[in-house]
């Protein structure tokens, strides 16, 4: 289905504080003004100019006469009937369709936003990748799921994770945009720490991140425990070589402090061996950080979930190492809304 706003109008939604306040002046109209603005489209996330209650009328119809809120539109919502898990399906104003879903877990009320249309990073596994690379999303676009969510959702969503469709660091600019208004103080006001970016392991953007000092937290990838295995699954291995990507996480650590968290997703015959366990533990070794298996989720291909048995003892065998283990049994597989599983087809 098509986005029926106007195309035509720029929407406000990814537009900083000091562009707000900038565009505001352009228009003949005192600073403040701008910040009133900021902090209706992000604080009380409006869906109408005309609500913005302290902002002058004339201001507001000049506003209309150019400008849009959202540059997204909501065009399907599904629940699971067995998971507390929601997916939303928006369209772009350009035509295109993405998606994030919505997981409650106890008091977390965590968001998994989408950062690109496809992606090119091709994971053998990853449901996103078949649709291929279409394009990146602007600021706007990723802020707005955040928004369109928050409207609907009873509750407050308490983390957000790049982790939707796209590659999130081969969208570099627009992902740190993104965060910084969701972390933005005046706005949305999500803490750094409950802001996690994941990537499959572009080694010069994760330097480049360490290097700035961003204060949200870093995921990596990572699914497999040594190169040959790697390369057959995430074929980005032969651009960025394990090895690279093990001393990028590293200085991540150095410079900020924070344990990235390496992502495994465990899959049957493919990395779940209790030989991959311990050449897991030997990769990582003493390095800071956590580790976080999650257990496939099917899309009709090739690879498998391992059962339940396979998994706890793939588990067992990380017991006692230094580093700290979690297991996410993803969520909302009935929808197609579990990690690996986004990708806009007609029965999404
Ligand atoms: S797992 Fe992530 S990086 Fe890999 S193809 Fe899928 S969306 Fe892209």
């Amino acid at each position: 289905m098509k986005n029926k706003q106007n195309i035509e109008k720029v929407p406000l939604i990814g537009q900083t504080l000091k562009e707000i306040v900038h565009l505001i002046q352009e228009m003949g109209f005192p600073k403040f003004r701008g910040k009133q603005i900021f902090q209706w489209l992000y604080q009380h996330r409006i869906n109408e100019m005309n609500e913005m209650a302290n902002v002058p009328n004339d201001i507001r119809q000049k506003l209309s006469s150019s400008f849009i809120i959202h540059p997204l539109q909501l065009n399907l919502h599904t629940k699971s009937d067995q998971e507390p898990t929601e997916k939303f399906l928006f369209t772009l104003q350009s035509g295109e369709d993405i998606e994030s879903v919505l997981m409650k877990d106890g008091k977390r009320n965590t968001l998994c936003i989408s950062t690109q249309v496809g992606c090119a990073v091709d994971c053998d596994f990853c449901a996103t990748a078949k649709m291929g690379f279409q394009k990146n999303l602007t600021t706007g676009e990723i802020v707005d799921q955040y928004i369109h969510v928050q409207n609907m959702s009873s509750r407050p969503i308490t983390n957000i994770v790049f982790m939707g469709m796209g590659e999130p660091f081969l969208n570099y600019k627009n992902v740190i945009s993104a965060a910084d208004l969701l972390n933005h103080p005046e706005g949305i006001q999500m803490g750094a720490r409950r802001i996690t970016i994941s990537t499959a392991g572009v080694v010069p953007k994760i330097k480049q991140f360490a290097e700035e000092k961003h204060k949200y937290k870093l995921a990596i990838s990572l699914n497999a425990s040594n190169e040959p295995q790697r390369k057959e699954i995430m074929p980005i291995t032969k651009t960025h070589r394990l090895n690279d990507l093990m001393e990028a996480a590293d200085m991540y650590y150095q410079s900020s402090g924070r344990f990235p968290t390496f992502e495994y997703v465990l899959m049957e015959g493919i990395n779940d061996s209790l030989r991959d366990a311990h050449e897991l533990a030997r990769l990582i070794g003493r390095q800071p950080c956590k580790v976080n298996v999650i257990p496939y989720n099917e899309i009709g291909g090739i690879y498998r979930r391992p059962s339940d048995d396979k998994i706890k003892s793939f588990l067992s065998q990380l017991k006692n190492v230094p580093f700290q283990v979690t297991v996410r049994w993803s969520r909302g597989t009935d929808i197609k809304a579990g990690c690996g599983q986004l990708a806009v087809n007609s029965d999404s």
